[in-house]
């Protein structure tokens, strides 16, 4: 069975001008032209963090593209009247949260983290945790206190980002958060994971254990571009992986996989 193009990729970033990080710079038109091809026909944006808490150019984006983009913001979690930011991003197109784990700032002892939780539920929105393995359970502590929001945790928890065979024991504890039925995860990012080289089939045996732990419904398949697409690295090699080497998914699990996970989280209406 031959998998209808029409993918998702459920993270991207798009920048005009970077800070710090390379490309210099990756517009719309410069994912298009490498997604395209691929079979790739809509994005989940995400935030990147340099720009502090403005998302206006991740927003044109999405504005200037009805249908093709979702988003993923990045927000003050202490800012009054979060509620009224919140549903302003709502009809711009966002459907997400990015956060991160500053180790001296731990979430559920955070009132601002909480509440955002909270306005994020309310308004069916996501909390994309983009961390490291280490700060895996701090997922476990706050699905505790808000079961009723969604999650999508990035790149296979960064499981593998830090040596060329991913730690047994840090893939346990992301398959143990599948224990809340919320949470989900971008099997994204192959770049930067394990031995961190096209084809990434070295990756198969994670991502088999994450597959038959939280099945195809709660994985979404992402690139990470523009890091995904920098040399030796490149975009059809990330769904290459998913669409055709991962032996043990059948054609309905790829459907999942690269379209309709992501479709169910980040494009609602
Ligand atoms: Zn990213």
């Amino acid at each position: 069975m031959v998998l209808a193009p029409g993918f998702v990729d459920a993270h991207i970033h798009v920048w005009p001008e970077a800070i710090e990080v390379k490309p210099a710079r990756y517009t719309v038109a410069d994912h298009f032209a490498v997604s395209r091809p691929a079979g790739v026909l809509r994005t989940v944006l995400i935030q990147p963090g340099m720009y502090g808490f403005d998302n206006r150019y991740m927003l044109e984006a999405v504005g200037a593209h009805p249908g093709i983009f979702s988003a993923v913001a990045v927000v003050d979690a202490d800012a009054e009247s979060l509620d009224a930011t919140v549903a302003k991003l709502r009809g711009q197109g966002v459907r997400g949260f990015r956060i991160t784990a500053a180790k001296d700032k731990p979430w559920a002892e955070w009132a601002g983290m909480h509440g955002l939780w909270r306005v994020a539920g309310r308004a069916g929105m996501a909390m994309c945790p983009l961390i490291n393995p280490e700060a895996l359970p701090w997922v476990a502590a706050m699905c505790e206190k808000h079961p009723n929001v969604n999650v999508t945790i990035d790149h296979l928890g960064r499981v593998g980002a830090a040596s060329a065979k991913p730690p047994d024991a840090e893939v346990r504890v992301l398959c143990g958060l599948a224990r809340f039925p919320r949470v989900h995860v971008k099997v994204s990012a192959f770049y930067a994971l394990g031995r961190k080289q096209v084809p990434y089939t070295d990756l198969a045996p994670m991502i088999r254990q994450v597959f038959e732990t939280y099945g195809p419904r709660r994985l979404m398949w992402g690139s990470d571009a523009p890091y995904q697409v920098q040399p030796p690295h490149n975009y059809a090699a990330s769904v290459d992986l998913v669409r055709e080497r991962l032996t043990f998914l059948n054609a309905e699990d790829r459907a999942w996989l690269l379209a309709r996970t992501a479709e169910s989280v980040f494009f609602t209406p």
